[in-house]
């Protein structure tokens, strides 16, 4: 960074005033008045490129919407030449809110606050014959966008099951974000599918797509980017038009979003953008902090800002933050300072296992209401959105109104619907609504034709779906679709067969698998379908605390009718990611375990570099506090639906001892706490996701002796009985004799 262009909130006002005589004469806006000297700084220098380039919680969002209101205000630009790129529609939402406070009045023609992706795709329709497409194009969802993959794969005869479309289109997105049309993608870059047939099938997708008239979501943003490219006049006018760009959260851009950035801001060049390298987080989706560097190499003479007062979080919370991620390397560092009065330390408190961690949260969140905070003053934020399914639960159980931020409560995800889909109809094949659901999904070409001829003959014979299904298949009324419904309703028949002789959590297992469900979702491979298998592998692990399907099902639809909430007060709950920009008096942190945060995927698939993403994660997390942060860890945590002793997070090792509490009972851990700062005897940092010595998760009775104590999460502690396979036979202490899956027990102490 170049120094000389660099103020900081420590220094003096800067002598050279931005702002024209004319305008200095005015009297300043009150809002002005709020802001320390830096941002004030920020705020001011409308003219020329700035680079606002802060930690957590130093204002740069503030500063963000501040300058617009400036900018409006001083009318140096009417709300229509102003580009505002938020990384949420919800951030555009506030920001626009939080305009409307500091000037007041309503925000008429901002038309274009709004993400990279609602923007592109407003700017195409305008354009949408330049690029091939009519105004009116469709935007293609991601099932849309692999059926029409799927298609293209098998015209060009490769094999499908080798090379999938999903993957096909995690690669396309992949090209997109780097800005790359199939005639610029690296000739090497494709060798990895079908014998280096990608580009061409990309080729082929796009040319597809214009037939279609449709775009894909890394379309808005490359099709954006050539419409610019291609027509000289057009980026012209888009160039006159934005006076002024703004961008927060600039360090999650990815290539195609700077390369479309600097095309509409080489014109009048007042861009201002505010990141902060260490919030880093969307690696694995092509963002690049590198952006960062690169900005003042594509804006010479940048103004570069930072801001080092810390206006949100108390200084042990600040503190911590600070220490964890100076653990990173290749950071662009900075101070951080804030003179908010000391108050509590960070806790780091264990317990026994997530259902125990759930309950402690949820205490937590009781008493501080009892002590007249609200709500919504309250968050929980978890790594992985499987882990959402316990604390939703038990928020439930207590009658705690509750959203989930950034994404569908834990029920309501599309992937948990379409497994209780399968579970309900082998509960109830008479359910025509979950059969729909899931006659076709995966795909085995039972499609619209099918149903409709489904549909008829039940509405002709008055029978359910599953019945008419039974019907049609004896006759030649679908002669295309008979084999696959005929093997769908025979798998159905088996799995209702198996209803009474095994566990149900097994039945699950097995449907999940057999239907091809799970082969599904590893199939693709897009970002979010490992978090999509953890969820369906958290639901199965969810239905062990059930006597039976029934039971489970009865249960999920007391939680699904109890979900509606329309109270205003209300704890968040959501992932690390979605966390970003947001702040709450009072932070909770779970699952601080290695393996799950740091997540082992991501350490195995980008090593070093991962795990330096999992830290910054953390650092967004902790400085999401206001007031108090909650780190938890749960000595055993059913990663992958196996018990599994785990370990602290090598992150809280991290943590600066001074600025923390730990309360944890040693006991947790057989009397022998694990190494790092937890056990101050044994030598060097965490490093393994287990713990070595002890118990290993138990995929089958393999590991288990006739007499050996055992603990199950349900029913305590026991001795096992009998052996069958995977299932034991077990005497517990206090639930009695039980048959349960080996899986779910852990062996505890010796015979
Ligand atoms: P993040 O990196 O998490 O996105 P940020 O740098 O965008 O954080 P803001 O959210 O803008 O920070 O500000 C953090 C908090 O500090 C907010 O509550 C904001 O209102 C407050 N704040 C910022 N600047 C000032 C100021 N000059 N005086 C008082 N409060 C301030
Ligand atoms: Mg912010």
């Amino acid at each position: 960074m170049s120094e000389v262009n660099s103020v900081t909130d420590q220094d003096a006002p800067s002598e050279e005033e931005p702002i024209p005589l004319s305008r200095r004469a005015m009297a300043e806006p009150p809002y002005l008045a709020d802001l320390n000297e830096a941002q004030r700084q920020a705020v001011v220098t409308t003219d020329g490129p700035v680079l606002v380039l802060a930690g957590a919680g130093t204002g740069k969002t503030r500063v963000l919407t501040t300058r617009l209101a400036y900018l409006l205000q001083t009318q140096q630009a009417w709300p229509g030449q102003i580009l505002a790129v938020t990384f949420t529609n919800k951030a555009a939402r506030e920001m626009q809110e939080r305009i409307r406070l500091l000037i007041g009045g309503v925000m008429e023609g901002m038309q274009w606050l709004g993400t990279f992706h609602s923007i592109s795709a407003k700017i195409l329709r305008r354009h949408a014959e330049l690029v091939g497409l009519k105004s009116n194009f469709t935007i293609l969802d991601d099932d849309d966008q692999v059926r029409l993959l799927k298609q293209i794969i098998k015209e060009a005869n490769i094999d499908q099951n080798r090379w999938t479309a999903r993957h096909l289109a995690g690669l396309i997105d992949n090209w997109k974000n780097k800005g790359l049309t199939p005639d610029r993608v690296p000739a090497g870059e494709s060798q990895s599918f079908a014998d280096g047939k990608g580009i061409d099938l990309y080729r082929q997708y796009q040319e597809r797509l214009k037939i279609l008239n449709a775009a894909d979501f890394g379309d808005l943003l490359l099709e954006c980017i050539q419409l610019f490219q291609k027509n000289a006049s057009i980026l012209e006018d888009f160039q006159r038009r934005f006076k002024y760009i703004l961008v927060d959260e600039y360090q999650d851009t990815n290539v195609a979003q700077y390369l479309w950035l600097r095309l509409l801001a080489q014109g009048r060049r007042n861009i201002c953008c505010v990141g902060d390298d260490d919030q880093s987080i969307y690696g694995w989706r092509g963002a690049e902090v590198d952006n960062i560097l690169r900005f003042e190499k594509d804006f010479p003479g940048a103004r570069v800002i930072r801001l080092e007062r810390n206006y949100r979080s108390t200084p042990h919370i600040l503190a911590a933050a600070s220490g964890l991620i100076s653990a990173n390397d290749g950071r662009l560092g900075k101070t951080l300072w804030t003179d908010l009065p000391e108050q509590e330390k960070v806790y780091v408190r264990g317990v026994w296992d997530g259902e125990e961690e759930a309950r402690m949260v949820c205490d937590d969140i009781e008493q501080y209401q009892r002590d007249d905070r609200t709500l919504n003053d309250m968050a929980i934020l978890v790594r992985t959105s499987a882990q959402m399914r316990e604390f939703e639960e038990r928020l439930i159980n207590l009658g705690i109104p509750y959203r989930v931020i950034g994404g569908p409560r834990f029920y309501e995800r599309a992937e948990i619907r379409d497994a209780l889909a399968y579970l309900r109809v082998i509960a109830q094949p008479d359910d025509d609504l979950a059969f729909e659901r899931i006659m076709n999904k995966p795909r085995r070409g039972l499609g619209k034709v099918t149903l409709q001829a489904l549909h008829i003959a039940a509405r002709a014979e008055r029978i359910s779906l599953t019945r008419a299904a039974r019907q049609l298949i004896e006759t030649d009324e679908i002669p295309r679709a008979k084999k696959a419904l005929s093997d769908l309703i025979a798998m159905i028949d088996r799995w209702c067969g198996l209803i009474d002789t095994i566990p149900h959590t097994e039945l699950a297992e097995i449907v999940l698998d057999e239907s091809g469900y799970t082969a599904m979702w590893q199939n693709e491979k897009s970002a979010d379908a490992p978090g999509r298998l953890e969820n369906l592998k958290e639901l199965v692990h969810s239905m062990a605390e059930f006597e039976n399907l029934a039971g489970f099902l009865e249960h999920i639809s007391l939680v699904a009718d109890n979900n509606q909430s329309n109270a205003e007060d209300q704890v968040s709950l959501m992932t690390l990611h979605s966390a970003k920009g947001t702040e709450f008096p009072v932070v909770f942190l779970p699952g601080w375990e290695e393996g799950l945060f740091p997540h082992q995927r991501t350490l195995d698939e980008n090593g070093l570099k991962g795990l330096e993403e999992e830290r910054r994660l953390a650092y967004v997390g902790i400085t999401r506090a206001k007031e108090v942060a909650k780190i938890s860890f749960a000595a055993n945590r059913r990663l992958f639906n196996q018990w599994a002793n785990a370990l602290p997070s090598r992150f809280i090792d991290e943590l600066p001892e001074k600025n923390v509490e730990v309360m944890v009972d040693t006991g947790l851990y057989g009397g022998s706490m694990p190494a790092g700062r937890l056990n101050q005897d044994a030598a060097g940092p965490i490093t393994s996701r287990f713990d070595q010595g002890g118990a290993t998760p138990n995929p089958d009775a393999a590991g288990f002796d006739i007499g050996a104590r055992v603990f199950h999460q349900k029913f305590g502690y026991g001795r096992i009985d009998m052996i069958e396979g995977n299932k034991l036979t077990i005497k517990f202490e206090k639930a009695g004799k039980k048959k349960v899956i080996a899986s779910f027990v852990e062996r505890h102490g010796s015979v």
